[in-house]
């Protein structure tokens, strides 16, 4: 028995956690794998107890064996964690590495410095709209864009199967029973209200303008969109006549496009109205020398206007005998075209930021 070399195990505790620390250190897959081979492989230290297990004395040999195998089966754990462990962040760092961080701002390289966008030339020029009429005394008002049959036609002096309807291919809206509840083709309605709450609630005179988003079934071109704006005039007072529409048409003109604009005005139609009117303002391209865009004549045709029919006044029960006004409507997308000379109508709705940022 003395002749064989004696296999102490002393050295187990300090292999076992030698190979602890080897195992745990390793910071990626590659380490853990050269930890593995070196705390569990063929020449690993442990491996290098167990093969000299049979030197050991037969009585010794099952304790001794189990000691080394229990010492093997906590290494392979902690390996087996380890990798666990590693593939976890490694997963993590790929998440990191691929999310999209929306704070980086690369705009800033690639179209220069970000700036504020800005308010759409449509809804500038209805701004400045207001704010000239509310320099001349006028109020704005507003109204729903679905409307009821009545306030959008039948009120305004349209009943039903009146031709002035077919002017227009209305949008209707499957609300209530068929044909009527409509999307407003004019801004007409918000006149008819307010005209009603001034009546009920004994607010007249009215000076208000009325500016908003109007919908007809157009087909789009150059000069004509399905959904445009208009703004619309209203004056209900005493002793109003032709003249105070005339000289705000004029006023407007002229504080709007400049001293050098005029309007004038040319009989026209419009159910509502009587008489009614169009009214023209100078070409603002050739100020009335006579161009291509005014088909020579100088003026452009801006919008219409006439006195308020008495019997539009007598279906809100406002007293005719007592009361008069007049009335006046252009559209807004028109007025930028003219004043900004935009050759095509359909620019404003297709929110290419190129042309955007010209206004
Ligand atoms: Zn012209």
């Amino acid at each position: 028995m003395s002749d064989r070399p004696t296999v102490s195990l002393d050295e187990l505790p300090s292999i076992l956690e030698e190979g602890r620390r080897e195992l745990a250190a390793a910071a990626d897959p590659e380490g853990l794998r050269t930890a593995e081979q070196s705390v569990l492989g063929k020449r690993s230290p442990l491996a290098g107890l167990r093969a000299s297990l049979g030197r050991l004395d037969p009585s010794e040999r099952p304790a001794a064996g189990q000691r080394i195998e229990r010492a093997l089966h906590e290494l392979r754990g902690l390996a087996e964690r380890r990798r666990d462990e590693l593939a976890e962040d490694q997963r993590r760092a790929a998440l990191v590495a691929d999310r999209l961080d929306l704070t980086e701002v690369v705009v800033d390289q690639v179209l220069g410095p970000i700036r504020r966008g800005h308010l759409h030339l449509v809804t500038q020029t209805q701004h400045e709209l207001e704010d000239t009429f509310v320099g001349m005394g006028f109020e704005v008002a507003e109204g729903p864009e679905a409307e009821t049959d009545w306030y959008n036609f039948e009120a305004l002096n349209m009943p039903p199967g009146h031709p002035a309807r077919g002017m227009w291919d209305t949008f209707y809206l499957k609300l209530g029973r068929p044909e009527t509840v409509v999307l407003r083709t004019h801004t007409s309605p918000v006149q008819i209200r307010l005209m009603e709450g001034a009546e009920q609630e004994g607010r007249l005179p009215i000076h208000s303008v009325m500016p908003g988003r109007c919908y007809r079934r157009e087909t789009p071109d150059a000069r004509h969109l399905a959904i445009f704006h208009q703004i619309e005039g209203l004056v209900v007072d005493r002793h109003i006549t032709f003249g105070d529409l005339a000289g705000t048409i004029e006023t407007f003109t002229g504080a709007y496009f400049g001293p050098d604009i005029h309007s004038r005005l040319r009989p026209s139609y419009f159910p509502f109205t009587e008489p009614s009117a169009e009214f023209e303002i100078t070409c603002t391209i050739c100020h009335g020398a006579g161009c291509r865009t005014c088909s020579q004549p100088g003026w452009i045709e801006l919008g219409g206007c006439g006195m308020v029919d008495p019997a539009v006044l007598a279906a809100v029960s406002i007293d005719p005998s007592q009361w008069s006004g007049f009335a006046f409507g252009f559209g807004i997308d028109r007025c930028a075209q003219m004043r900004h000379g935009i050759a095509d109508l359909r620019s404003l709705m297709e929110n290419d930021v190129r042309f955007l940022r010209q206004f």
